[in-house]
């Protein structure tokens, strides 16, 4: 055998191993994106009620026991940090089904969108949920601190606060949400339902702007999901595509309700 050719073989061996490798550590989910969705929501009645099913049961020391050996979660949830708003509680899910990324105003930067990634390349996870919430502590400050600039120029350029160089990283977040904040205004001016506006703007912007920004996801929504993910390497069908959904989670009756987003 020629010399190159046994190194594109053994290069093709090496890369089949590492993605077997990568599919025993988390062999991943077999559930669809739209599986997955639907999943995801039907947790929500158990936890309006309080008659928690997955939560009491997927929390035990025995599911514990058979996820150290890996983990395949079937949803990427991008929410917010308020205390309010826990994934796993208000989705009724227990220990290895959903992969939580909070952040305050459910923004994203490079640290946010690396963990997406992983929860969707390396875990196999075919559904990303942006989630906000009803009485945003962060949309709310945002729209408060940049108000003053949207009535005098209707439009605020970012980022407009000094960047945090040893000091204040909440103006990080605050400018991360000036144009869901502009897009509000420009839709509501100042009036009542400007925070709200903003809220489900950030929604959307934020998973737009997942789209441009991740490569990863834009592909496995677009093209489909990393072969690694895919029977018979992964769990999935031959085919399987990710799906990015926003959601809203309503802090007063613990709803959850679909946002739609820019086709
Ligand atoms: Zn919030």
């Amino acid at each position: 055998m020629k010399k190159s050719v046994r190194l594109r073989l053994i290069q093709s061996i090496t890369v089949m191993a590492l993605l077997a490798t990568a599919a025993v550590a988390g062999a991943g989910t077999t559930l669809t994106a739209n599986q997955a969705l639907s999943t995801l929501l039907s947790g929500n009645s158990p936890y309006l009620t309080g008659n928690f099913a997955a939560l009491s049961k997927n929390a035990q020391p025995a599911v514990r026991t058979t996820l150290v050996a890996g983990q395949s979660p079937y949803a990427v949830i991008l929410g917010c940090s308020d205390s309010r708003v826990s994934p796993e509680i208000i989705f009724d899910k227990g220990l290895g089904e959903v992969f939580p990324v909070r952040v305050a105003g459910n923004i994203i930067a490079d640290h946010e969108i690396g963990t997406i990634e992983y929860g969707v390349e390396h875990l196999c996870a075919p559904l990303v949920v942006v989630m906000g919430h009803t009485k945003c502590g962060a949309v709310t400050a945002a729209v408060n601190t940049f108000l003053p600039q949207l009535v005098t120029s209707g439009h605020v350029v970012t980022p407009a606060l000094v960047p945090p160089v040893g000091g204040n990283y909440i103006n990080s977040l605050l400018n991360t949400l000036i144009p869901p904040v502009n897009s509000a205004y420009l839709l509501v001016g100042n009036t009542s339902p400007l925070i709200d506006t903003a809220i489900d703007e950030n929604i959307k912007f934020t998973a737009a702007d997942l789209l441009v920004k991740s490569a990863i996801v834009k592909e496995a929504v677009e093209v489909g999901m990393p072969a690694a993910c895919i029977t018979p390497l992964g769990s999935l069908p031959v085919g399987a595509k990710a799906r990015l959904v926003g959601a809203k989670y309503d802090v007063t009756t613990g709803k959850v309700s679909l946002v739609p987003l820019a086709p």
